[in-house]
C-alpha cells in the first residue's frame, strides 16, 4: 500500500535530478566563502528574489532567527502575527536567544494584520517603552489556510514600516507558492522586504536548507550571526547543489499542488461530518475539521492511517493537509476516497 503523507511539503524527497547534482557537486569549505557550488545558489537566490545578496541556511527556523537578530538588538521589539510561524511554531527562539520583545497583532483569516492595528503597536519614543524595529509579515501564510498576501497588501504595510522607520521582515517559506497563486512574478512580493527567508525543502523538494536575502551589508551580518548559532556549515555544496535544482525545475510546477489542494478541499467538504472552507484553499495547504460525532478524533486518525493516509493534527478536531511533489492527482483521489469511506463508517 502506497503511503499517501499529507502532513506536510517537508516530507518530500529529492528528485533523481537532484541526486545527481549531488553526486557531482564541486565543494569546498563554505565556512571560508570557499564552496563554488553553495556561491552558486546564494547568487540565484539573491537574483530570483531581487536582492544584492544571499545566505544559505539549515532551515527556515535559523533563517528567520538570524533576521530577527540582524534588525534588533536585545529589548527591541518586533511586531508579528499571532498566528505567524516565528511566534508560535520557532520555539520562542527570538525571546530566548535574541532577547527580542515580540509585540503580536491579530492575524485576519487571510493572514494579513490590520494596518492600523499595527500602527497602533508601534512604540512612541518613550524611556519606559521598547524600541519597535521590525514588522514580519509571513506568505503564504501557513496557519491561515496557506493564504497568500498580496503586493498592494505588502507595498501598504512598506510604506507604513517607513513612515515609522522601520524594517520590514518577509518569512516567505513558501514564497514561490505564492507568486503562483497570485500569477505575479516573486519579485513583486519580495520588493517590499528588507531581508527575507525561504524554503528549499518544502514543496521545491530539496532535502535541506533555506536563503536568507537581503543587502549586500545585512547579509554580511548575518553570515556572522549563522557562525554565532552554529549554522556554519563546510562542504555544503552538496546540500546546495540539490537546492540549485529546486530553483531551476521546480517552481513551475507548484501550480499543480495548488490544483491538488483545490481538488481536495473542494471534495472533502461534500463529505458528511467533515467542516472544510474550500473557498479558502488558494495554495498547497488544506484545513478540515471534524465536526461529525460519530468519530473520535484518534479514531478518525487511525482509520484513515489504515488506508495509508497521513495527515497532521494542528488542533483539538482540526488537521492539516498538504499537497506537494510526492502526492499526485490521484493519490488525492485515493485519499478522497479512503477518507469518505471512514467518514461513511
Ligand atoms: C516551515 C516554515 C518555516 C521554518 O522552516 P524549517 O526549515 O522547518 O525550520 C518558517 N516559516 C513558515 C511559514 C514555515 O511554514
Amino acid at each position: 500500500m502506497k503511503i499517501i503523507d499529507l502532513r506536510s511539503d517537508t516530507v518530500t524527497h529529492p528528485t533523481q535530478s537532484m541526486r545527481e547534482a549531488m553526486f557531482r557537486a564541486e565543494v569546498g569549505d563554505d565556512v571560508f566563502g570557499d564552496d563554488p557550488t553553495v556561491n552558486s545558489l546564494e547568487k540565484l537566490a539573491a537574483k530570483l528574489t531581487g536582492k544584492e545578496a544571499a545566505l544559505f541556511v539549515p532551515s527556515g527556523t535559523m533563517g528567520n532567527l538570524i533576521c530577527l537578530l540582524t534588525h534588533c538588538g536585545r529589548g527591541d521589539e518586533a511586531i508579528l502575527g499571532d498566528q505567524s510561524h516565528i511566534f508560535v511554531n520557532e520555539a520562542g527562539g527570538i525571546s530566548a536567544l535574541g532577547g527580542i520583545n515580540p509585540h503580536t497583532i491579530r492575524n485576519q483569516p487571510d493572514g494579513t494584520m490590520d494596518l492600523e492595528e499595527i500602527e497602533g503597536a508601534i512604540r512612541a519614543d518613550n524611556i519606559h517603552f521598547p524600541r519597535t524595529r521590525l514588522i514580519c509579515l509571513e506568505n503564504t501564510h501557513n496557519r491561515c489556510y496557506g493564504a497568500p498576501l498580496t503586493p498592494d497588501y505588502m507595498d501598504s504595510v512598506l510604506a507604513l514600516a517607513r513612515q515609522h522607520n522601520l524594517a520590514v521582515h518577509l518569512d516567505g517559506a513558501r514564497i514561490f507558492n505564492a507568486a503562483a497563486a497570485l500569477k505575479v512574478p516573486v519579485t513583486n512580493l519580495t520588493r517590499q522586504a528588507d531581508s527575507l527567508i525561504f524554503c528549499i525543502s518544502k514543496g521545491l523538494a530539496a532535502p535541506v536548507g533555506s536563503l536568507v536575502c537581503g543587502s549586500d551589508e545585512f547579509i554580511r551580518q548575518a553570515r556572522r550571526k549563522r557562525k554565532q548559532l552554529g549554522g556554519g556549515m563546510r562542504q555544503a555544496g552538496i546540500l546546495a547543489a540539490a537546492g540549485i535544482v529546486a530553483l531551476e525545475e521546480m517552481i513551475e510546477r507548484l501550480a499543480d499542488d495548488h490544483q491538488n489542494a483545490r481538488l481536495l478541499g473542494g471534495e472533502l467538504a461534500n463529505i458528511e461530518g467533515l467542516r472544510v472552507d474550500p473557498e479558502r484553499v488558494a495554495t498547497n495547504i488544506v484545513y478540515c475539521e471534524l465536526a461529525s460525532h460519530k468519530l473520535t478524533q484518534e479514531e478518525f486518525l487511525q482509520r484513515i492511517r489504515e488506508r495509508g493516509v497521513l495527515v497532521s493534527v494542528t488542533g483539538k478536531n482540526r488537521f492539516r493537509m498538504l499537497s506537494h511533489y510526492g502526492i499526485s492527482r490521484e493519490d488525492i483521489f485515493n485519499a478522497i476516497d479512503a477518507i469518505r469511506e471512514v467518514m461513511n463508517g
